[in-house]
């Protein structure tokens, strides 16, 4: 079988030509222009190509962005005290806090102080309880991302039995719960694995619909994947590439030539999730500027 492509790119554009409707009527109706805060430290550069691209896509569609740069050596309490201050800034609806933080920043520290009324990110803990409870308020963007990519080609998860590879908090743990949920877009059983899982393959090959979010490139190989599944790539891993001028490639978490032979559909590395991450970011921040005012 040859997989079908999910195209991240065009289903993100999709959604990024919502998200700038909406705010051309939050404009008119209310005078209100979403702003987004983004909160980067170092010069991790992976880290300042996303919030770049982020930056464009906000202003695509009409979200006020502001990017805050502090030194790699800057200070937990300086982290935290501008995320104080942002909390406090009306112009800004929603702020993202760009990690990997240097290792000496306690990133849940730094996130603990975040007003969850702001975290379009979906990581402070009363947003992660919330999730939890059925009621979520902001999802985290890569699993939003992930659900949409499904419900919006006509993969519903609903019945299907997801097997999720990778327990971060920021995917694979939200994740699991957001396609456990009894709602729409959701309502599968869901097999969370991880590095101490035995046997990845054999959880592997019982998926409907798998998600790789390991960070290994290649981990998934074809002799893992049922036939006929749908096979999303969550993985973003540089690969050293002496033919590329810059010297890497990205590649994902799945061996695309073997495991594209037995999927039905798959997610290419770059052009799938990624691009859904930073569309899924712009719908959080409108929603948090859109509470201020329902
Ligand atoms: P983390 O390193 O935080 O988590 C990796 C997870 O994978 C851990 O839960 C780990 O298990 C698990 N794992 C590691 N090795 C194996 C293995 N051999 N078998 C099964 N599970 C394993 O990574 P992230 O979740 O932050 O990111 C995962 C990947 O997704 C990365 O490549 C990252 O770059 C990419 N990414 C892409 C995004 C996008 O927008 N497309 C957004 C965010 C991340 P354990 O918990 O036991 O350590």
């Amino acid at each position: 079988m040859a997989a079908s492509l999910i195209n991240g790119k065009e289903i993100a554009q999709e959604i990024r030509s919502e998200v700038k409707t909406e705010i051309e009527c939050l404009k008119e109706s209310h005078g209100l222009t979403p702003g987004l805060a983004v909160v980067l430290i170092g010069d991790d550069p992976a880290s300042a190509i996303y919030v770049k691209n982020k930056e464009i896509a906000c202003e695509e569609v009409g979200i006020n962005t502001r990017t805050f740069h502090l030194p790699a050596n800057a200070s937990e309490e300086q982290v935290v005290e501008m995320i104080i201050s942002l909390n406090e800034n009306d112009l800004y609806h929603g702020i993202l806090t760009q990690l990997p933080f240097p290792s000496h920043i306690n990133e849940s520290s730094v996130i603990d102080n975040l007003d969850p009324a702001k975290d379009v990110d979906g990581l402070h803990p009363y947003n992660v309880g919330l999730l939890a409870a059925g009621t979520p308020r902001f999802i985290a963007a890569t699993p939003y991302g992930v659900q949409q990519m499904l419900v919006r080609t006509g993969n519903d998860p609903a019945g299907k039995h997801v097997v999720v590879c990778g327990r971060s908090n920021i995917v694979g743990k939200p994740l699991s719960v957001l396609l456990s949920q009894k709602d729409l877009g959701s309502n599968a059983t869901v097999t969370l694995c991880h590095s101490n899982t035995i046997d990845l393959g054999h959880f592997t090959k019982q998926a409907d619909i798998l998600v790789a979010a390991i960070g290994s490139p290649g981990a998934i190989k074809g002799d893992m994947v049922k036939e006929g599944a749908v096979v999303i790539d969550v993985g973003i891993n540089r690969i050293d590439d002496a033919s590329k001028k810059r010297g890497y490639r990205l590649v994902g978490d799945v061996e695309f030539s073997d495991v594209s032979e037995v999927a039905s559909a798959i997610t290419p590395v770059p052009g799938g999730v990624g691009p859904m991450t930073i569309a899924m970011l712009l719908v959080n921040t409108v929603a948090a500027a859109k509470s201020g005012v329902d």
